[in-house]
């Protein structure tokens, strides 16, 4: 198999058709050897799955994995990786956000020797104020606390080769951040510029929530800087409670000063209640996710597909 193409499906009925065909417009013009288009159904609860079957009994290169429930997108893309047997395997996003017209660019530019081409966004079209934002800022961060490079305003659609695609199958742990396993990787990366368009139709399937632990589990599978950060707080607080400490000392045997200072007391009783609080629960991000990999659950489960991986 030459190309795979990995689509993640969350209630995308209404995207579904018009993606297909221009995917196979794009295909039509590739002149490849043989091509398939691996969907996987995220627990969507529209009638994707049915729109899935059916192009899948109307044409053979159209493959479809149906998952147990909603896993979210990243391990849903992941399911699609482990079932997917091209050479050069494409991940794009299912509203059409992510034009496939961009793929000739994609797989032409890996053909000088890239191991990963990805699309970098010059412009979102259609996105909020407070998403643009936050995932500018979200990304400029990560960049300044983490070693790995990972490229700004860049999602996962792109095109990688099957060498990374089986070391990114033998990174074990279970929070997947693929942009960055892809990024740590090193290898020949390169992008191509396009504009990031609309969503065609349908709401998006990224909620706060889900963005919220996707950032968390990017920072905490990259950088262990908010550790380090907690730490850091810890002694400055320290520090400064010390010498607030000698002063009280000072004004109660020296100057005999008896106020009962119910204020600053209650201040600092709070700022340090805070801090610990806060050094707690970055110190229990980073637990939660050491227990969730000791677990040893599997990652997700498929209830039906039509193209079987090894461990089906
Ligand atoms: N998606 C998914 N599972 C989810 C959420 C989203 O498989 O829990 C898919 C969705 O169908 C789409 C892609 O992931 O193909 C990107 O999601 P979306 O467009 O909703 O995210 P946004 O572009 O708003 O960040
Ligand atoms: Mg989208």
């Amino acid at each position: 198999m030459d190309v795979s193409v990995v689509i993640p499906i969350y209630n995308e009925e209404k995207n579904i058709p018009t993606l297909y065909g221009r995917l196979s417009t794009v295909f039509a013009g590739l002149n490849l050897s043989s091509f398939e288009f691996v969907f996987v159904n995220d627990g969507s609860v529209d009638g994707s799955i049915e729109l899935l079957k059916q192009l899948s009994n109307e044409h053979k290169h159209v493959a479809f994995v149906d998952l147990s429930r909603n896993f979210g997108h990243q391990i849903a893309v992941t399911a699609g990786l482990d079932h997917c047997k091209g050479e050069r395997i494409i991940i794009i996003d299912a509203d059409l956000q992510d034009p496939p017209e961009l793929i000739a660019d994609l797989l032409s530019k890996m053909n000088v020797g890239y191991d990963v081409v990805y699309a970098k966004r010059k412009a979102r079209k259609g996105e909020g104020f407070m998403k643009r934002q936050t995932a500018k800022w979200f990304y400029r961060i990560l960049d300044k606390i983490t070693s790995v490079k990972i490229p700004v305003d860049t999602g996962d659609f792109r095109v990688i080769s099957r060498r990374v695609l089986t070391v990114l199958q033998q990174m074990p742990e279970k929070e997947k951040f693929l942009r960055g396993q892809i990024a740590w990787m090193g290898f020949n990366q390169t992008f191509v510029e396009y504009d990031r368009d609309e969503r065609n139709a349908g709401d998006t399937g990224y909620t706060w929530r889900k963005m919220i632990r996707f950032a968390l589990d990017g920072i905490t599978s990259f950088s262990n800087f908010p550790l380090k950060m907690a730490s850091i707080l810890g002694f400055a607080v320290s520090g400064i409670s010390f010498i607030l400490m000698l002063y009280a000392l000072y004004s109660r045997f020296i100057l005999k000063v008896y106020e009962p200072g119910w204020t600053s007391l209650m201040l600092s009783v709070l700022f340090i209640g805070g801090i610990q609080l806060i050094c707690v629960g970055i110190i229990g991000e980073y637990i939660g996710r050491i227990s969730n990999n000791v677990k040893q659950r599997p990652l997700y489960l498929v209830k039906e597909t039509n193209s079987p991986s090894k461990d089906d």
